[in-house]
């Protein structure tokens, strides 16, 4: 647990239903920010994180919405200015995955996996910017992958969404540097979400062979991160892509 201060600042989450973005909002709100708990297809789930982080004394927000489509998009931002008058910190978290090898990815499961991973971004991003680069300030966090910067066999989808992630990162970092708006991403290695839970035991097994921290990482591990890149420390970091994989890709 780190000792900072977030108190004042304004937090979206996107994809914080369950998983990393549960967490990550819990985290940034324990930091004193107010904190949107965005969801799509899990109300129920995400109004759970959010009368938890209500009863521990925090302040959240249930804000759904389809962050791949234009309107949905728009419309959650703007609800998050209307009810908090201020938004400082997007993190782009919403993110699905279909895997299956090349030759028989249908083009369908290859546009929905990037159009909630990376077009999703792009679209919150698009619409928070004018707000961000007005205050002179923000935050923005993109949640990649390792599998965007190495590769991974069944993920062609996947990959290419989180490499897209790290090209939109870097890009928007240089447009928006002058005005103190800072632009990273995050890769996490393998996590323990339901997207690991998922992988059969004997490829879980395999996996954790070439981990050199010899285990999976958690939702905290990787909301810690976060906190620090929101942080008044981290205003000089940009365009960066931490891993965050106990080791794995180093
Ligand atoms: P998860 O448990 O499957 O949660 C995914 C979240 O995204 C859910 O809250 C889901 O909410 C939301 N979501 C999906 N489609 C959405 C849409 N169209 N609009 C808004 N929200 C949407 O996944 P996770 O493991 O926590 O992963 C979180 C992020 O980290 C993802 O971007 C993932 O690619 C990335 N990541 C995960 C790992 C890992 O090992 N777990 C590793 C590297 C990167 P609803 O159910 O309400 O739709």
């Amino acid at each position: 647990m780190t000792g900072i201060d977030l108190s004042g600042k304004v937090a979206l989450v996107t994809g914080a239903s369950r998983g990393i973005g549960a967490v990550v909002a819990t985290r940034l709100a324990e930091a004193g920010a107010k904190v949107g708990v965005n969801y799509h297809a899990s109300p129920d789930a995400a109004k759970i994180v959010v009368d938890s982080i209500n009863k521990s004394g925090g302040e959240a927000f249930l804000c759904g919405g389809d962050v791949s489509q234009e309107e949905a998009a728009e419309s959650v931002i703007k609800k998050m200015i209307e009810h908090f008058g201020n938004i400082d910190i997007l993190i782009n978290n919403a993110g699905i995955n279909k895997d299956q090898l090349l030759i028989r990815m249908k083009p369908e499961d290859f546009d929905s996996v990037i159009n909630v991973n990376l077009r999703g971004a792009f679209l919150c991003t698009r619409y928070v910017m004018t707000h961000l680069i007005r205050q002179r300030s923000g935050r923005i966090i993109n949640m990649s992958s390792v599998v965007g910067l190495s590769g991974n066999p069944g993920q062609a989808n996947y990959a290419a969404a989180k490499a897209g992630l790290v090209g939109l990162t870097k890009a928007v970092a240089r447009e928006v540097a002058s005005r103190d708006v800072t632009v990273n991403a995050l890769a996490p290695g393998y996590i323990t979400t339901s997207m690991v839970e998922e992988i059969p035991e004997d490829k879980q097994a395999q996996i954790l062979a070439k981990i050199p921290m010899g285990r999976f990482g958690t939702p905290a591990d990787v909301a810690e991160a976060v906190i620090f890149l929101c942080s008044d420390g981290a205003s000089y970091i940009t365009g960066q892509v931490l891993t965050i994989d106990g080791g794995m890709i180093a």
